[in-house]
């Protein structure tokens, strides 16, 4: 399997070289606004450990990153009124992996809406600032 690449983007975030639209963080994992919402509210989360996706993460790592999965979706849910949630997970290019730090897509969905395109519009700065804001609000309340 290729080796992890540090220079990928989301190492960048996680070493604070480039910034993000921050949802959650802890020691081990790190949420953040996807800057092509695939719909409202789409959130990545990452582990700090380097990994490049599922094929390679430390079982723990993975755990804990679907922990913190499941309190953005709740959070998503209540923040943006969702009727429900998909999550994407993509390993390599053949699976459509694109940024090669693991990363879990929580995607807020509501009802007979489709989900835009893989990166088909970058939101507006003030968008993801104000969604984020609200993420974070929920997350308080789940
Ligand atoms: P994939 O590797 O196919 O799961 O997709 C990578 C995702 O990262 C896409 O949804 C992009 O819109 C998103 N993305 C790329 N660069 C950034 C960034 N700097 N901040 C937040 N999301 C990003």
């Amino acid at each position: 399997m290729t080796a992890y690449d540090p220079s990928n983007i989301f190492a960048k975030i996680l070493r604070g070289e480039i910034p993000c639209h921050k949802v959650y963080e802890d020691d081990r994992a790190l949420a953040f606004l996807d800057i092509m919402p695939r719909a409202t509210g789409h959130t990545l989360v990452i582990p700090k450990n380097p990994a490049r996706n599922l094929l390679d993460v430390a079982p723990d790592d993975l755990a804990h990153v679907m922990i913190v999965a499941q309190r953005i979706a709740k959070a998503a849910k209540k923040a943006f009124a969702a009727d429900g949630i998909t999550l994407q997970q993509f390993s390599e290019t053949a699976g459509g992996q694109v940024v090669f730090h693991l990363h879990v897509h929580i995607v807020p969905r509501h009802e007979g809406v489709p989900m835009k395109p893989p990166a088909s519009e970058m939101e507006k700065p003030d968008v993801l600032t104000a969604h984020a804001e609200r993420l974070r609000a929920a997350l308080a309340e789940v």
